[in-house]
């Protein structure tokens, strides 16, 4: 692995550079639709120069850029503080996922409108009882000539209150082995047979959603990848999902920290030894973090798609974020907890970055089985 930049990756970076330092979308407003509002006019300030989705392909309204180039995008972006795309499911997940399964017809017609952050998409994945264990998901599609007719309900559908379209997984065949009686398609949010209800969360944010879905209609043409082949267009979504975003999680993370050494030092703290035992601790998982983040972008470079490796980074990166904000408010004491603190924020936030995305757990188990090829659990979920 060389973390060296060729010199055409330097100017990518220092061309980025200069770009965030001329458009800065100002200081994010109060409030969770402001707020998301705000998002997206900054997607549609970065669609207009192409870099809202630098990895898409130049004919997509993309760069075409490398997998380095991209994290390098990421990197920036969180260097700057810059906030992220409103669409980033759209981006991250649903645009690759059309790219590698879509017919020409649904690349023509989705691909744009996500960039442009005109249509917002959300992960219908999760259900009440299938989270980990996805392919035992119940929502049921069932075919009505040339449309299908979906009954089900999907949890923690984060952003679905400002969604168009939905990655949903539904099972279409219901003799077949679980992983294989499954179907993906691309729902339209905008219709009766789907309700959006809100789950406010610990920080008091609805971030996410249950959704009930009661005979929505879905037609035949929005079936991605094909009747019976759900399984295997998920999973593509959720490699997408862990590796897409680690380098500007990581480069939050090293913000975080830098913030909390500023916060010590104010304090006179730096010097007592066990802060700063815990400071270079931190330290160093977000140096190992970084480091082992360019380590999966070189097999993505290598075998063209992201691998189990993501895994490792999204599951660092969880633990070592939560970590971090058990220790900002052990260090501020009681004005980490007080309303409106950041610090008070970022503990409640952190607690849901252990589940989200794959849990720990579950992370654990692909590292084990798909990256260092433990033998399987014996009796585990398949
Ligand atoms: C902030 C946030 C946003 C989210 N956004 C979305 C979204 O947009 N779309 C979406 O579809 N989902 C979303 N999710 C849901 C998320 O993907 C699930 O919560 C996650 O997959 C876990 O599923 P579960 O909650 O059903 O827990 P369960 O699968 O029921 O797990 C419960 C516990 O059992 C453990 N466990 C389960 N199976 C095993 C096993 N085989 N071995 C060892 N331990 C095991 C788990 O690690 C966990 O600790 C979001 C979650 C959060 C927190």
């Amino acid at each position: 692995m060389d973390l060296t930049f060729s010199a055409s990756e330097a100017a990518f970076r220092d061309e980025l550079r200069a770009w965030f330092a001329r458009n800065d979308p100002g200081a994010e407003p109060v409030g969770e639709d402001a707020s998301y509002a705000w998002r997206r006019d900054w997607q549609r300030l970065l669609a207009e120069d192409r870099y809202a989705a630098v990895h898409w392909p130049v004919e997509y309204g993309g760069r075409g850029a490398t997998m380095t180039e991209s994290a390098i995008f990421f990197e920036e972006l969180g260097r700057a503080r810059r906030p992220l795309m409103a669409n980033v499911l759209g981006i991250l997940l649903a645009g690759p996922t059309i790219m590698t399964f879509g017919t020409d017809e649904q690349k023509d017609r989705y691909l744009s409108p996500i960039l442009t952050g005109d249509e917002i998409w959300c992960q219908g994945f999760s259900e009440p009882d299938a989270g980990s264990d996805l392919a035992s998901l119940k929502t049921k599609a069932v075919k009505d000539g040339d449309e299908w007719v979906v009954t089900g309900q999907k949890v923690w559908t984060s952003g679905a209150q400002y969604s168009k379209w939905c990655m949903l997984v539904a099972r279409t065949d219901f003799d077949a082995p679980k992983h294989k009686g499954l179907t993906y398609f691309l729902m339209d949010m905008e219709q009766e047979g789907v309700q959006i209800r809100p789950l406010v969360q610990i920080t008091g944010e609805p971030e996410f959603n249950e959704l009930f879905i009661e005979n929505a209609r879905i037609p035949d043409e929005n079936v991605l990848g094909g009747v019976g082949n759900g399984w295997r267009v998920a999973l593509t979504t959720l490699m997408n999902e862990r590796s897409g975003l680690a380098f500007f999680l990581q480069v939050r993370m090293r913000q975080l920290l830098d913030e909390l050494i500023e916060e010590a030092a104010e304090r006179d703290l730096l010097d007592d030894p066990v802060v700063a035992d815990k400071l270079g601790y931190l330290h160093m998982k977000a140096e190992i973090l970084r480091l082992t983040a360019y380590r999966g972008l070189t097999t993505i470079e290598k075998y063209g798609t992201p691998g189990p490796e993501g895994s490792l980074t999204k599951w660092m990166w969880s633990e070592t974020n939560q970590e971090l904000a058990q220790f900002a408010a052990d260090l501020l004491g009681a004005d980490a907890l007080t309303t409106g603190n950041r610090w008070a924020y970022e503990l409640l936030r952190s607690r849901g970055n252990t589940i989200e995305g794959g849990t720990t757990e579950i992370l654990k188990n692909i590292v084990a089985e798909r990256v260092l090829g433990l033998p399987r659990l014996k009796g585990a979920a398949a």
